[in-house]
């Protein structure tokens, strides 16, 4: 197939600046909180056909307007396909993103479990400044209560920090960690990944682990920042935290952002998620979730349904009548709207420990008087290292590297004023709840 050619969309995907690739659903792992098929990658349909992948890849570069645009290939386990497919997968998009004139920048990811990482596979990482995402809960014999192999991902994030290729590290809280929160924090500070925490969310076979609790949650991200405050390293805020703190700080936010932390969130109208059927959903976790499919990129007319079927996933129920009159607003980063949509106690949960988290802020005034100077300062720092080294990159002008491991990542990258204005009642009835907070 050549870039470019296809039968023309009837969605407007013009602000698309991601792409989450489910390029399989098999896992070599079976983590007991995760929803990936640990079918065989043999097996038909489990993994994205090349052609597949060429018609998103297509309908998606082609459609964007977006000068930087992310292609992140997930899974499953993505370094279950072979590293020939991902060199004919990356080519293809570059030369899409070529073909485009508003793209200036096109970033390759890839979330992976590290555990398939071989010396080969390090060199298509190298080559196309593939940008790694992985999974590590703590110190290995904490992660390996919910997770598996976690010695082995240790020392291949390890390895890939010695390659100049160091990945982002998503760490879950959840009631095994929270116990040990003390020794998490102080392994990752002292370890200098790039991590950031999520609260474990019930789904796929983890359905039954318990939740944690809004004051379990809210201790977690406390002890993140006053560990930040004592210790050198502020990695281990995460890209969550530091928002939520320049928030606090700047006391403004842009309540209209359609990324993945605002109150209407950027899934379907900035990023957009594809099954390795071709199906296409309104980002990743709504296909974890199995919501509001929107079409598939092999047959272009499935796609008709697409901005009702978005509108009904985007709209705001009475729960959230109650932010409207709430402080914590300012730094709320409103959960994730494909897991929370069906699950109160999860917004319950994060709602709560935003709360207790506002609060603390209010008290804690020249904590975050420093934790932000600091940021600041060391952001001019590596803005000035990045002027220095000039990258070079093998393909597309301006390719530089932060890494998308993670939602939060994605939200940074995603920082650019949507031009969708937010999803809206459809007028028939009397609008329940205002469906934005400008
Ligand atoms: S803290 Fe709770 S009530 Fe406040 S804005 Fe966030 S979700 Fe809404
Ligand atoms: S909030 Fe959830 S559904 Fe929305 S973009 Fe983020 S991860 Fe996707």
């Amino acid at each position: 197939m050549q870039p470019g050619v296809h039968n023309k969309p009837t969605v407007d995907f013009r602000q698309i600046r991601m792409v989450i690739a489910k390029v399989t659903s098999s896992c070599n792992l079976r983590c007991r909180y995760c929803c990936a098929d640990a079918i065989p990658v043999t097996q038909p349909g489990a993994t994205m056909t090349m052609e597949t992948h060429q018609r998103a890849a297509t309908m998606l570069i082609g459609g964007t307007e977006s000068d930087e645009l992310q292609w992140i290939f997930h899974g499953g386990e993505p370094m279950l396909l072979p590293i020939p497919w991902y060199e004919e997968a990356i080519e293809f998009c570059i030369t899409a993103a070529e073909a485009n004139p508003r793209i200036r920048r096109l970033t390759i990811g890839m979330q992976s479990n590290l555990t398939r990482l071989t010396p080969e596979y390090l060199q298509l990482v190298k080559k196309y400044r593939i940008q790694i995402g992985t999974s590590l809960d703590g110190p290995p014999r904490l992660s390996d209560v919910y997770r598996q192999a976690g010695k082995r991902v240790e020392e291949t994030i390890e390895l890939l920090m010695r390659e100049d290729a160091p990945p982002g590290v998503i760490a879950q809280i959840n009631k095994n960690t929270i116990a040990h929160m003390d020794e998490v924090v102080d392994y990752f500070d002292k370890k200098g990944f790039a991590v950031m925490f999520n609260a474990t969310c019930p789904t796929g076979r983890g359905m039954n682990v318990e939740n944690l609790t809004g004051e379990e949650l809210y201790n977690a991200k406390r002890k993140l920042l006053e560990r930040a405050d004592q210790s050198a390293n502020l990695r281990i805020l995460g890209p969550d935290l530091l928002r939520q703190l320049f928030f606090f700080h700047t006391g403004q936010r842009d309540m209209a952002e359609r990324n993945c932390h605002g109150y209407n969130c950027g899934a379907g109208v900035t990023l957009i998620g594809v099954d390795p059927n071709g199906d296409v959903w309104p980002c990743g976790r709504s296909t974890d979730a199995d919501m509001s499919k929107l079409g598939n990129v092999n047959d272009p007319g499935s796609l008709r349904s697409y901005e009702s079927t978005l509108r009904s996933f985007h709209e705001k129920d009475l729960w959230y009548l109650r932010c409207f009159g709430c402080a914590a607003k300012l730094i709320c980063l409103f959960g994730c709207t494909a897991f929370d949509k069906d699950s109160i106690s999860t917004r319950e949960i994060e709602c709560l420990a935003t709360r207790l988290l506002h609060q603390y802020f209010w008290s804690h005034p020249e904590l975050v008087e420093r934790l932000v100077a600091r940021f600041q300062t060391h952001m001019e720092k590596t803005a000035a290292e990045v002027r220095e080294k000039k990258h070079a990159p093998p393909f597309l002008p301006m390719h530089t590297g932060h890494h998308p491991c993670s939602s939060a990542a994605t939200a940074m990258v995603l920082s650019a004023q949507a031009r969708l204005h937010p999803i809206q009642p459809d007028g028939t009835e009397p609008a329940r709840i205002p469906q934005t907070i400008e």
